[in-house]
């Protein structure tokens, strides 16, 4: 079954077409690989999402349910969350105060458990915050400036924000972008630590081939705004028409 259905999404910039006509289909609980070369539209499409950009023409249905029309934070709250090309994180706020912003954002939007009511809340909170920073193996460092980690740590550290809020469909815009090939190996162990352990389905946009390969189910090829080919990662390596996309030839 299908989570996420886009239909026929055009979007268009001043005189460039950025978008035409893009249809792409999510199953549930599967990572959809979304790749193509500098300015295909990729940041684009995952924008309109999300509602930071509205589209001029088609549908974006996340569950059934149109998401176009509704602000960022409501689509958040239908459980999409996304994480940035450039980390967001407060450099400021420690890794554990980061984590509390959206542990409260998550407890008091619709998603509030009430089970753990009678707990006094900022005590769960706390734990709400440091049981995630465990999972992804960021606990020992719940003290140190978010400003100082590294560009890994950072992506870690924002993958547990985002985690944190129970999301169901969880959208990476080029996860591993600048980082050493250790954080990359690093990023795609997390990500199929995710994957094996939470109900969740990815859309991940990603310019490192190592790491589509190594996580994709499906991938889209998108080129000039338009998807190219849509299959399994298999049939995707040395397809002539992703060959052409990336290399001219
Ligand atoms: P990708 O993420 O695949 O590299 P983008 O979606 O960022 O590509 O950009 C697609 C095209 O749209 C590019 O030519 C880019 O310059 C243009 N573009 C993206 N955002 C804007 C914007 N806000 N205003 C004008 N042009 C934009
Ligand atoms: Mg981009």
């Amino acid at each position: 079954m299908s989570i996420l259905e886009v239909r026929d999404i055009s979007k268009r910039f001043g005189g460039l077409q950025a978008l035409s006509d893009v249809n792409i289909s999510v199953a549930e609980n599967t990572v959809h690989a979304i790749i193509g070369p500098n300015g295909a539209g990729k940041s684009t499409l995952l924008n309109c999402f999300v509602g930071k950009l509205i589209p001029d023409t088609g549908s974006v249905s996340f569950d059934g349910q149109s998401v176009l029309g509704r602000k960022p934070h409501q689509i958040n709250q239908m459980g999409i969350s996304r994480v940035f090309q450039t980390p967001e994180i407060f450099a400021d706020l420690t890794v554990i105060e980061n984590m509390m912003v959206p542990c409260f954002a998550h407890r008091d939007g619709p998603f509030r458990l009430h089970a753990f009511e009678s707990v006094p809340k900022e005590r769960h909170i706390t734990e709400m915050a440091e049981a995630m920073l465990d999972d992804v193996s960021m606990l020992e460092k719940r003290d140190l400036h978010a400003g100082s980690l590294s560009r890994g740590d950072k992506r870690r550290l924002e993958m547990a924000m985002c985690l944190v809020q129970e999301p169901r469909l969880l959208l990476l815009d080029e996860p591993t972008a600048g980082m050493a090939r250790a954080d990359t190996n690093n990023t795609i162990q997390l990500l199929k630590d995710i994957r094996r352990t939470r109900n969740l389905t990815m859309v991940i946009i990603e310019h490192d081939m190592h790491v589509v390969f190594s996580l994709a189910d499906r991938i889209t090829v998108l080129a000039q705004g338009t998807p190219l080919v849509e299959d399994v990662p298999e049939n995707i390596k040395g397809h002539p028409k992703v060959r052409e996309a990336y290399l001219g030839e």
